[in-house]
C-alpha cells in the first residue's frame, strides 16, 4: 500500500510520501535507543510538563489537526476536532496520574522489606490505525512515555500526514529527540523492526490478520504485545428498557466515524415484543442521516477511509441480501458522487449462513437480530468470534446482573454507547486480541515490573 494521503471525499491523490530506506529506519533505531538511555532516567514531574504541554498544543492547534484527519480518512470534522481534544484529555490524565500509578508498592513479606517497582523496558512499536488517527496514537503515547518508554510509530499507510503531525507535537512540546518518531514504512518492514534487539515490545490496533502476524514475530522473538482488534458489538434492546434513550443511542453507537469504529454497534439484538417499533424507528432515522463532505458541519455520515474498505463492506451486504436477508435501509453504493460514500444500511432476517454469523462489518451497516428472550439475547451476542464491548438496555435489576455477568466481552455498557475513557481500561477477549490500553492497566503494559526484596 503506498504512503499517501488520497482524499476519501473526492478520490483524489493529494500527496505521496517515499517510505523510509532500511539506512534511515537503521538511524531512527539507533536515535530511539541512544534517546531511551537518558530519557529512562528523566524525573516524573518533567515527563508531566512536556505531556502537558503536548495537551496545550492539540488544544491549541485542535481545528488544524482535526482538518488533516478528515482530509486524510474522512471523519466529520466535528468529530475530528473532538478526538483531538480527547487525545489532550488523555495527556492530561497521565500526565497527573501517572505518579501515583508508577509509584513502589509496598508488599509484606519475610525479607527487611519488599516492594514492586516499575521500570520502563525501551524503544516500543506501535503500528496503529487510521480510523481514529489521533487518539489511538496518543492513547498508546501517553502512558508509554510517562512510563519512561520511548514511542515508535508505525501508523496507516493512509494517514501520513497525521502521523507526521503527531511526531511533531511531540517535538514541540519539548520531548529530547528520538523519545517519540514517526516511521514512515509499511506492512512490510514491521517484521525487521519488531526482530530488532533495540525494540522491546509492541502493540498493534487493527484487523486480526494484522494482529496474527505481528504477533507471530514478536513471538519468536520473545517480546510482549498488546493486540487491540476488531469487534462487532452487541447492542441488546430489552423490553424495560427506555425506548426513547435507546433510540438515540443506537444510531451514535452505529454511525460514529461513520461506521468504523472497532466498538461501534454492529448487532442490535432486540426483543421480538418491542421489535417492530424499533426497526421502523431505526429504519426512520437512518434514512434521515446527512451524508456528505466530512468538512460540511451539517454532515453526519461521510465517506469511508479507502476504496477498499467500500469494496469489502458491500460484498458482505450483497452476500446476505442474495442469500435472503431483507434490506430495511441503504443496500448499495451511492454511486451519485465521486469519493467511497455508503449509505446508513439496515439488514434483518439473516438465514443462517451469511457473513453477519460472525464477521464484522466495518461501515455505516446495523445488522438486525430479533429474540424471543434475554436467554436468547445473551446466546445470539455470544455467539461470534469477537469480544470487545456490549452495550445492553433495561431497566431490570436482574437483567442488567445477568447481562453484566455473562456477556463476554471486555466491556458491558448497560444502558449507554460503548466507549474509550482514559480512567478505565480498555481490550478485549476472544478474536479481539488481549492487554489493555488506557487507566492504570494500559500504564503497566509497557513496564517490567520488578519485585525487589531487600533483608
Ligand atoms: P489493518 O489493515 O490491520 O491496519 C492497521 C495497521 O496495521 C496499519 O498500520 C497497517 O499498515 C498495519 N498492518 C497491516 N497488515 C500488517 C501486517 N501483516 N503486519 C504488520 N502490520 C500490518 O486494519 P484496518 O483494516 O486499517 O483497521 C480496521 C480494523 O482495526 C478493524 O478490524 C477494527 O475493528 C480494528 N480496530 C480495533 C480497535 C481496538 O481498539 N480494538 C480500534 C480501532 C480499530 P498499512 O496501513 O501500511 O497496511
Amino acid at each position: 500500500m503506498a504512503i499517501a494521503t488520497i482524499n476519501p471525499t473526492t478520490g483524489e491523490t493529494l500527496r505521496t510520501f517515499e517510505p523510509l530506506t532500511d539506512k534511515l529506519i537503521e538511524a531512527k533505531l539507533e536515535q530511539a535507543q541512544q534517546a531511551f538511555e537518558q530519557y529512562r532516567w528523566t524525573p516524573l514531574a518533567q515527563r508531566a510538563e512536556w505531556i502537558n504541554k503536548a495537551a496545550d498544543i492539540l488544544v491549541r492547534d485542535r481545528e488544524r489537526f482535526g482538518k488533516i484527519m478528515t482530509l486524510e480518512m474522512g471523519k466529520p470534522l466535528k468529530a475530528a476536532i473532538a478526538e483531538v481534544e480527547k487525545s489532550a484529555l488523555g495527556c492530561r490524565y497521565y500526565a497527573e496520574n501517572a505518579p501515583k500509578f508508577l509509584a513502589d508498592v509496598p508488599a509484606s513479606t519475610d525479607a527487611s522489606h519488599s516492594f514492586i517497582r516499575y521500570q520502563p523496558l525501551g524503544p516500543i512499536l506501535a503500528v496503529m490505525p487510521w480510523n481514529f488517527p489521533f487518539w489511538q496514537v496518543f492513547r498508546f503515547a501517553a502512558p508509554a512515555l510517562m512510563a519512561g518508554n520511548v514511542g515508535l510509530l508505525k501508523h496507516a499507510s493512509n494517514v501520513p500526514q497525521c502521523a507526521l503531525a503527531i511526531e511533531e507535537i511531540f517535538q514541540q512540546a519539548g520531548f529530547p529527540s528520538g523519545v517519540f518518531q514517526t516511521l514512515l514504512v509499511g506492512a512490510d518492514k514491521v517484521a525487521a523492526i519488531i526482530a530488532d534487539e533495540r525494540v522491546k515490545a509492541a502493540t498493534l490496533t487493527g484487523s486480526e490478520s494484522a494482529g496474527a502476524s505481528l504477533a507471530a514475530v514478536a513471538g519468536k522473538h520473545i517480546k510482549k504485545t498488546v493486540l487491540e482488534l476488531g469487534g462487532s458489538d452487541p447492542f441488546i434492546v430489552l423490553e424495560s428498557a427506555d425506548m426513547e434513550a435507546a433510540m438515540e443511542t443506537a444510531v451514535t453507537a452505529r454511525m460514529l466515524n461513520n461506521g468504523q469504529s472497532c466498538i461501534a454497534a454492529k448487532r442490535f439484538i432486540v426483543v421480538d415484543a418491542i421489535a417492530d417499533e424499533f426497526e421502523k424507528r431505526l429504519a426512520e432515522k437512518f434514512q434521515a442521516l446527512k451524508v456528505g463532505d466530512p468538512m460540511n458541519p451539517e454532515t453526519d455520515l461521510g465517506p469511508l477511509a479507502t476504496p477498499s474498505i467500500l469494496q469489502d463492506l458491500d460484498q458482505q451486504v450483497q452476500e446476505c441480501i442474495t442469500k435472503g436477508a431483507r434490506v430495511l435501509a441503504g443496500g448499495k453504493p451511492l454511486g451519485d458522487r465521486p469519493g467511497n460514500f455508503y449509505p446508513a444500511t439496515i439488514l434483518t432476517d439473516f438465514p443462517a449462513g451469511t457473513p453477519a454469523d460472525n464477521e464484522e462489518f466495518f461501515g455505516p451497516v446495523a445488522l438486525l437480530f430479533r429474540v424471543a428472550s434475554i436467554d436468547e439475547a445473551i446466546q445470539r451476542a455470544n455467539a461470534i468470534p469477537f469480544g470487545l464491548g456490549a452495550s445492553a438496555w433495561t431497566t431490570d435489576e436482574e437483567e442488567r446482573d445477568r447481562l453484566i455477568n455473562e456477556l463476554e466481552a471486555g466491556a458491558v455498557f448497560i444502558n449507554g454507547l460503548v466507549k474509550s475513557d482514559p480512567r478505565l481500561p480498555f481490550g478485549g477477549i476472544k478474536r479481539s486480541g488481549y492487554g489493555r490500553e488506557l487507566g492504570s492497566q494500559g500504564i503497566h503494559e509497557f513496564v517490567n515490573i520488578k519485585t525487589v526484596w531487600v533483608k
